[in-house]
């Protein structure tokens, strides 16, 4: 209980926790052919333990875990996932639910709605029990990245929002720009260009994989009708990481030849611009906006 000159808590506190369960989500996971090509249903039961006597007293809900927060982030993590076992995914779950401060220990249930046997079962389930002390990965690793938005069909303002406030932890934005596209086809209107930069705590594939998730949930949210290039995502530089795999090359590829790329970043980043880029280049037709939602 009380430890001799000061009022501590014991690191949990009996039995308390908050349990989310039955949760759901589709992903890649699995070792089987059909497993890499074909999502599949999971559910998650998750019990955090966090000693509930502080929000018990003040009714604050600062004082206990955003238990909405910890399932979004969870199901982010799965969506995102392709990992081939149930043992990896279950690990990174356990992680991310300990990334929240006031969760001590975390037990997770990860199940195979559709197992893929022979005989008839209606799934398979790994669970595990994690403290803080046993992270598999340091808390809180966060990296800086930034980020190239681009929108040319439908609400165009409207998507780089959507974008901004899907990526979350933007550290900073640049103007809005209005760009003439180059090249494509004749009928394509003019682009609306942007950069942020964010910090997060994925790796560069994760993060690969968010951006692809952020375009396609774009695309859903509105019409088909509009075609594909209603919202681009793409990552320009990830700390200073270098990446050339056949999914991901980071520093972006093209970013140096593209104005619509190097205007917004020289707003919030001039010094991840090549020297003398703005008279180097060729001058296209674009044109500062002003900030988003101005
Ligand atoms: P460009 O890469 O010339 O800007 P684009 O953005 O129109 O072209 P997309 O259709 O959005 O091209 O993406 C094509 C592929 O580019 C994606 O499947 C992705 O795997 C790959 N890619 C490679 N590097 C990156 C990166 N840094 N950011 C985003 N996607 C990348
Ligand atoms: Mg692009
Ligand atoms: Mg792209």
């Amino acid at each position: 209980m009380n430890s001799p000159g000061g009022h501590f808590h014991t690191p949990t506190h009996g039995s308390d926790r908050i349990s989310i369960s039955g949760l759901r989500a589709i992903t890649i996971v699995g070792a089987l052919p059909h497993e890499r090509e074909i999502e599949q249903p999971l559910q998650i039961d998750l019990d955090l333990r966090v000693d509930l006597r502080d929000p018990g007293l003040t009714d604050e809900l600062g004082d206990t875990v955003h238990y909405g927060l910890v399932a979004d982030r969870v199901v982010a993590v799965v969506e995102e996932s392709k990992d081939i076992l149930l043992e990896r995914l279950i690990a990174r779950i356990a992680d991310e639910a300990l990334q929240f401060d006031r969760v001590e220990a975390v037990d997770v249930t990860l199940t195979k709605l559709r197992p893929p046997l022979a005989v008839d079962a209606v799934s398979t389930s790994v669970s595990i029990s994690r403290t803080r002390a046993e992270l598999s990965v340091p808390p809180h690793t966060v990296n800086r990245a930034f980020i190239a938005l681009g929108s040319n069909l439908g609400d165009r303002a409207g998507y780089l929002s959507f974008a901004v406030e899907q990526l979350g932890n933007v550290v900073a934005q640049s103007q809005v720009y209005e760009t003439a596209p180059v090249g494509g086809p004749e009928d394509q209107g003019p682009y609306l260009n942007m950069v942020v930069e964010i910090e997060t705590s994925l790796d560069p594939f994760a993060l690969l994989r968010r951006c692809q998730r952020i375009e396609s949930e774009a695309m859903r949210q509105r019409t088909v009708r509009w075609g594909p290039r209603t919202l681009d995502v793409d990552i320009v530089f990830f700390g200073d990481v270098a990446i050339q795999s056949e999914e991901l090359t980071i520093p972006h590829a093209h970013f140096a030849e593209r104005r619509f790329v190097l205007a917004p970043l020289s707003d919030i980043a001039p010094d991840r611009c090549p020297d003398g880029w703005d008279t180097q280049l060729p001058a296209d037709d674009i044109q500062a906006l002003g900030q988003l939602g101005d």
